[in-house]
């Protein structure tokens, strides 16, 4: 009974595995050596925590016809959650919906903000075998012309690597000619510096650049964005 479900399970992954790889190459311009996907293993109990940076009243990062990240950001990270439901991933979101994790009785925005990333920490902390994927959206404003995908990493074991699969996979998908590096994240950045698990943050694109708001607005360069940054992590184990 075990070897049977074992083997229904390796048969149903390996037609899931065929239908994203071919979804995946439909992506690439440049497609990924296909060997790399055999990295993925269905059995994997970590779970993977998406974190859609922001939310409540505050927005994030906006562009300059006033759209806030908040919204890019959970759209993104629930496209990544089906991809790796898809690939018999364990998932959880920190927010679902356009609210913050604040408590309701923050009355001012510091204090939402100030509970909310209290409240994600402890939230995030609080599973064990996890680790954390968390979705932002730039801006640099005076710099209009800067664009493209960046993985910030944390100081918990194996963030670099996931960052570094994760940016390579960007780079092919969404960065070409414009390909950048993962980097370590400032200790400034409060979630990522009190997290125990390994911690990536993407900062998906800029939105100080017109072109590259439209692009994060769609939903297919949204899915385009999860499935890069998907196929990335997955490649870690
Ligand atoms: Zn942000």
């Amino acid at each position: 009974m075990m070897i049977l479900l074992i083997r229904r399970k390796w048969i149903l992954g390996s037609v899931v595995l065929l239908l994203t790889a071919a979804t995946v190459l439909s992506f690439y311009a440049k497609p990924p050596a296909v060997a790399a996907l055999s990295y993925i293993e269905l059995s994997k109990s970590e779970m993977i925590i998406l974190d859609a940076g922001h939310g409540g009243s505050d927005g994030g990062a906006v562009s300059e016809d006033g759209t806030p990240e908040s919204g890019i950001n959970l759209a993104i990270a629930q496209r990544l959650q089906d991809f790796f439901v898809l690939m018999g991933r364990e998932t959880m979101l920190t927010r679902t919906s356009a609210a913050s994790l604040a408590d309701p009785d923050s009355a001012t925005l510091r204090q939402e903000k100030v509970s909310d990333t209290k409240n994600r920490v402890a939230l995030i902390n609080s599973v064990s075998g996890g680790s954390l994927i968390s979705i932002h959206q730039n801006t640099l404003p005076g710099h209009p012309s800067v664009h493209g995908a960046q993985v910030f990493y944390g100081k918990t074991a194996t963030s670099d690597v996931r960052a570094r699969f994760v940016q390579e996979s960007l780079n092919s998908a969404v960065n070409q000619g414009n390909e950048k590096a993962s980097k370590p994240i400032g200790s400034d950045i409060y979630i990522m510096a009190h997290v125990s698990c390994p911690a990536i943050l993407v900062e998906c694109g800029f939105l100080s650049n017109s072109s590259e708001t439209k692009l994060l607005l769609d939903p297919v360069y949204q899915t385009k964005l999860a499935v890069a940054i998907g196929c990335g992590y997955l490649q870690y184990g």
